[in-house]
Protein backbone atom coordinates (compact mmCIF):
# COMPACT_ATOMS: atom_id res chain seq x y z
CA UNK A 1 0.00 0.00 0.00
CA UNK A 2 1.58 3.45 -0.72
CA UNK A 3 1.64 6.68 1.33
CA UNK A 4 -0.76 8.01 -0.73
CA UNK A 5 -3.04 4.97 -0.54
CA UNK A 6 -3.22 4.27 3.73
CA UNK A 7 -6.74 4.17 5.13
CA UNK A 8 -7.01 6.62 7.49
CA UNK A 9 -9.44 6.22 10.59
CA UNK A 10 -9.78 9.83 10.90
CA UNK A 11 -9.20 12.20 8.29
CA UNK A 12 -6.94 14.15 10.54
CA UNK A 13 -3.78 12.97 12.67
CA UNK A 14 -3.00 14.92 15.90
CA UNK A 15 0.72 15.38 16.37
CA UNK A 16 3.14 17.08 19.09
CA UNK A 17 1.65 17.70 22.79
CA UNK A 18 0.08 20.62 24.37
CA UNK A 19 2.07 21.66 27.64
CA UNK A 20 0.48 25.21 28.04
CA UNK A 21 1.72 27.20 25.33
CA UNK A 22 -0.64 29.12 23.18
CA UNK A 23 0.12 28.59 19.37
CA UNK A 24 -2.51 25.76 18.13
CA UNK A 25 -1.04 24.14 15.03
CA UNK A 26 -2.87 23.51 11.60
CA UNK A 27 -2.01 21.90 8.46
CA UNK A 28 -4.72 21.65 5.47
CA UNK A 29 -2.51 20.23 3.01
CA UNK A 30 0.07 18.44 5.01
CA UNK A 31 -1.06 15.14 3.58
CA UNK A 32 -1.43 12.74 0.10
CA UNK A 33 -3.82 10.00 1.14
CA UNK A 34 -7.00 9.54 -1.31
CA UNK A 35 -9.70 7.29 0.22
CA UNK A 36 -9.85 4.05 -1.99
CA UNK A 37 -13.74 4.72 -2.64
CA UNK A 38 -11.94 7.24 -5.19
CA UNK A 39 -8.99 5.29 -6.72
CA UNK A 40 -6.26 6.88 -7.59
CA UNK A 41 -8.90 10.35 -8.95
CA UNK A 42 -7.18 9.21 -12.23
CA UNK A 43 -3.73 10.27 -12.11
CA UNK A 44 -0.82 8.71 -11.98
CA UNK A 45 1.29 8.47 -9.15
CA UNK A 46 3.66 11.90 -10.58
CA UNK A 47 0.66 13.99 -11.00
CA UNK A 48 -0.57 12.96 -7.37
CA UNK A 49 2.99 13.47 -5.67
CA UNK A 50 3.44 17.24 -7.32
CA UNK A 51 2.12 20.04 -5.17
CA UNK A 52 -0.90 20.23 -6.66
CA UNK A 53 -1.58 17.14 -4.19
CA UNK A 54 -0.39 17.97 -1.37
CA UNK A 55 2.02 21.21 0.14
CA UNK A 56 5.29 19.27 -0.18
CA UNK A 57 7.54 19.46 2.97
CA UNK A 58 5.19 21.05 5.12
CA UNK A 59 4.18 17.70 6.98
CA UNK A 60 8.06 17.53 8.31
CA UNK A 61 8.39 21.02 9.41
CA UNK A 62 4.73 20.83 11.40
CA UNK A 63 5.46 18.04 13.29
CA UNK A 64 9.19 19.05 14.34
CA UNK A 65 7.64 22.38 15.03
CA UNK A 66 5.24 20.57 17.36
CA UNK A 67 7.36 18.84 18.99
CA UNK A 68 10.07 21.85 19.84
CA UNK A 69 7.27 24.33 20.98
CA UNK A 70 5.94 22.23 21.92
CA UNK A 71 2.19 22.52 20.93
CA UNK A 72 -0.43 20.31 19.10
CA UNK A 73 -0.60 20.05 15.48
CA UNK A 74 -3.82 19.06 13.90
CA UNK A 75 -2.66 17.98 10.51
CA UNK A 76 -5.20 17.05 7.60
CA UNK A 77 -4.15 13.50 5.66
CA UNK A 78 -5.95 13.93 2.77
CA UNK A 79 -4.75 15.46 -0.68
CA UNK A 80 -6.45 18.87 -1.73
CA UNK A 81 -7.00 16.98 -4.62
CA UNK A 82 -10.04 14.96 -2.99
CA UNK A 83 -11.09 18.14 -1.24
CA UNK A 84 -9.26 21.50 -0.11
CA UNK A 85 -9.45 22.03 3.82
CA UNK A 86 -8.98 25.87 3.16
CA UNK A 87 -11.75 26.15 1.00
CA UNK A 88 -15.63 26.53 2.26
CA UNK A 89 -17.71 23.77 1.49
CA UNK A 90 -19.32 24.55 -2.17
CA UNK A 91 -16.41 27.24 -2.92
CA UNK A 92 -15.29 27.20 -6.83
CA UNK A 93 -12.13 25.33 -6.16
CA UNK A 94 -13.36 23.29 -3.17
CA UNK A 95 -13.17 20.42 -5.40
CA UNK A 96 -10.80 21.25 -8.27
CA UNK A 97 -11.83 20.07 -12.15
CA UNK A 98 -8.03 21.40 -13.57
CA UNK A 99 -5.05 22.69 -10.95
CA UNK A 100 -1.86 24.02 -12.32
CA UNK A 101 -2.93 22.44 -15.96
CA UNK A 102 -4.09 18.91 -14.67
CA UNK A 103 -7.16 17.45 -15.28
CA UNK A 104 -7.95 15.98 -12.30
CA UNK A 105 -10.85 13.42 -13.95
CA UNK A 106 -12.55 11.92 -11.02
CA UNK A 107 -13.60 15.54 -9.61
CA UNK A 108 -15.29 16.07 -13.37
CA UNK A 109 -19.29 16.49 -13.21
CA UNK A 110 -19.22 14.97 -9.58
CA UNK A 111 -22.38 14.26 -7.90
CA UNK A 112 -23.90 16.14 -5.01
CA UNK A 113 -23.75 12.74 -3.10
CA UNK A 114 -19.93 12.27 -3.47
CA UNK A 115 -19.33 16.42 -2.92
CA UNK A 116 -21.15 16.03 0.34
CA UNK A 117 -19.41 12.66 1.32
CA UNK A 118 -16.31 14.33 0.62
CA UNK A 119 -17.20 17.28 2.83
CA UNK A 120 -18.58 15.05 5.73
CA UNK A 121 -16.01 12.50 5.86
CA UNK A 122 -12.63 15.05 5.43
CA UNK A 123 -13.48 18.82 5.42
CA UNK A 124 -15.92 18.75 8.73
CA UNK A 125 -14.41 16.34 10.85
CA UNK A 126 -10.76 18.14 10.54
CA UNK A 127 -12.15 21.26 11.08
CA UNK A 128 -14.68 20.47 14.16
CA UNK A 129 -11.16 19.13 15.87
CA UNK A 130 -9.67 22.11 15.13
CA UNK A 131 -12.55 23.96 16.28
CA UNK A 132 -12.67 21.14 19.53
CA UNK A 133 -8.95 22.05 20.33
CA UNK A 134 -9.68 26.23 20.41
CA UNK A 135 -12.86 25.34 22.13
CA UNK A 136 -10.74 24.18 25.25
CA UNK A 137 -8.07 26.86 25.17
CA UNK A 138 -10.45 29.75 25.45
CA UNK A 139 -12.73 27.89 27.76
CA UNK A 140 -9.50 27.39 29.63
CA UNK A 141 -8.96 31.25 29.64
CA UNK A 142 -6.02 30.17 28.08
CA UNK A 143 -3.81 32.64 25.44
CA UNK A 144 -4.72 31.30 22.10
CA UNK A 145 -2.76 31.61 18.64
CA UNK A 146 -3.73 29.83 15.47
CA UNK A 147 -0.69 28.84 13.08
CA UNK A 148 -1.77 27.70 9.96
CA UNK A 149 0.97 25.91 8.16
CA UNK A 150 1.63 25.74 4.35
CA UNK A 151 4.31 25.48 1.48
CA UNK A 152 4.47 27.03 -2.20
CA UNK A 153 5.95 25.71 -5.27
CA UNK A 154 9.18 27.99 -6.35
CA UNK A 155 7.77 28.30 -9.63
CA UNK A 156 4.30 29.32 -11.12
CA UNK A 157 3.31 29.81 -14.92
CA UNK A 158 7.17 29.85 -15.62
CA UNK A 159 7.92 32.21 -12.93
CA UNK A 160 10.40 31.81 -10.45
CA UNK A 161 9.14 33.22 -6.65
CA UNK A 162 11.59 35.14 -4.74
CA UNK A 163 10.47 35.25 -1.36
CA UNK A 164 11.30 32.38 1.22
CA UNK A 165 8.53 32.59 2.91
CA UNK A 166 5.22 34.66 2.49
CA UNK A 167 2.92 35.76 5.59
CA UNK A 168 -0.58 35.82 4.89
CA UNK A 169 -2.89 38.39 6.39
CA UNK A 170 -6.30 40.35 5.81
CA UNK A 171 -8.62 41.86 8.55
CA UNK A 172 -5.75 41.36 11.55
CA UNK A 173 -2.69 42.28 10.10
CA UNK A 174 -0.99 42.58 13.95
CA UNK A 175 0.94 39.11 14.30
CA UNK A 176 1.68 38.74 10.69
CA UNK A 177 3.68 41.95 10.53
CA UNK A 178 6.15 41.18 13.23
CA UNK A 179 6.26 37.90 11.95
CA UNK A 180 7.66 39.57 8.67
CA UNK A 181 10.24 41.46 10.71
CA UNK A 182 11.68 38.92 12.39
CA UNK A 183 11.92 36.88 9.44
CA UNK A 184 13.35 39.23 7.65
CA UNK A 185 15.82 39.89 10.98
CA UNK A 186 17.00 36.49 9.91
CA UNK A 187 18.15 37.81 6.48
CA UNK A 188 15.28 36.12 4.27
CA UNK A 189 13.03 37.42 1.73
CA UNK A 190 9.63 37.84 2.97
CA UNK A 191 6.63 37.43 1.09
CA UNK A 192 3.89 40.32 2.63
CA UNK A 193 0.41 38.56 1.41
CA UNK A 194 2.59 36.58 -1.21
CA UNK A 195 2.22 34.17 -2.73
CA UNK A 196 -0.70 34.86 -2.16
CA UNK A 197 -2.69 37.40 -0.11
CA UNK A 198 -5.55 36.17 2.40
CA UNK A 199 -8.83 37.12 1.65
CA UNK A 200 -12.40 35.85 3.16
CA UNK A 201 -13.05 33.59 0.38
CA UNK A 202 -9.83 32.36 -1.21
CA UNK A 203 -8.94 30.71 2.32
CA UNK A 204 -11.22 29.37 5.02
CA UNK A 205 -9.04 28.11 7.79
CA UNK A 206 -7.69 31.38 8.98
CA UNK A 207 -11.17 33.52 8.01
CA UNK A 208 -12.92 30.32 10.52
CA UNK A 209 -10.97 30.04 13.36
CA UNK A 210 -8.76 32.96 13.40
CA UNK A 211 -10.51 36.20 12.62
CA UNK A 212 -14.28 35.41 12.76
CA UNK A 213 -13.32 33.95 16.48
CA UNK A 214 -10.75 37.42 16.63
CA UNK A 215 -7.84 34.65 17.55
CA UNK A 216 -4.49 36.31 17.02
CA UNK A 217 -3.65 34.13 13.94
CA UNK A 218 -0.59 33.36 11.55
CA UNK A 219 -0.78 32.37 8.40
CA UNK A 220 2.81 31.34 6.85
CA UNK A 221 3.92 29.38 3.33
CA UNK A 222 7.55 28.60 3.50
CA UNK A 223 8.84 27.76 -0.37
CA UNK A 224 8.98 24.07 -1.06
CA UNK A 225 12.71 23.58 -2.08
CA UNK A 226 13.72 24.73 1.11
CA UNK A 227 11.81 21.99 3.17
CA UNK A 228 12.03 19.39 0.75
CA UNK A 229 14.47 17.25 2.78
CA UNK A 230 14.97 16.30 6.53
CA UNK A 231 17.62 19.18 6.78
CA UNK A 232 15.67 22.13 6.05
CA UNK A 233 12.64 20.99 7.60
CA UNK A 234 14.76 20.72 10.20
CA UNK A 235 16.23 24.26 9.88
CA UNK A 236 12.83 25.60 9.09
CA UNK A 237 11.11 24.13 12.24
CA UNK A 238 13.84 25.39 14.72
CA UNK A 239 13.36 28.56 13.44
CA UNK A 240 10.05 29.08 13.65
CA UNK A 241 10.24 27.92 16.90
CA UNK A 242 12.19 30.37 17.92
CA UNK A 243 10.38 33.58 16.19
CA UNK A 244 6.83 32.13 17.08
CA UNK A 245 7.52 33.09 20.80
CA UNK A 246 9.19 35.84 20.00
CA UNK A 247 6.40 37.27 17.49
CA UNK A 248 3.51 36.43 20.50
CA UNK A 249 5.85 38.01 22.96
CA UNK A 250 5.85 40.91 21.20
CA UNK A 251 2.29 41.23 20.57
CA UNK A 252 1.66 41.11 24.08
CA UNK A 253 4.16 43.30 24.93
CA UNK A 254 2.61 46.30 21.94
CA UNK A 255 -0.96 45.01 22.29
CA UNK A 256 -1.91 43.21 25.42
CA UNK A 257 -1.92 39.57 25.94
CA UNK A 258 -6.13 40.00 25.72
CA UNK A 259 -5.74 42.21 22.13
ZN1 LIG B 1 -1.36 25.02 1.45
Amino acid sequence: MSVDQVLMAESFVVHGRDEGGPFVLVSDHAGRAIPPELGDLGLSAQERARHIGWDIGIDGVGRKLADRLPAVLIEQVYSRLVIDCNRAPGHPTSIVQVTDGTTVPRNQNISAQDRTWREQTILHPYHARIRQELDAHVAAGRQTVVVALHSFTPSMHGKQRPWHAGLLHNHDSRLARIMIALLQKDGLVVGDNEPYALTDTSDYTIPVHGEQRELPHIEIEIRQDLIADDAGQTEWANRLARLLPQAWQQFCEQYGENA
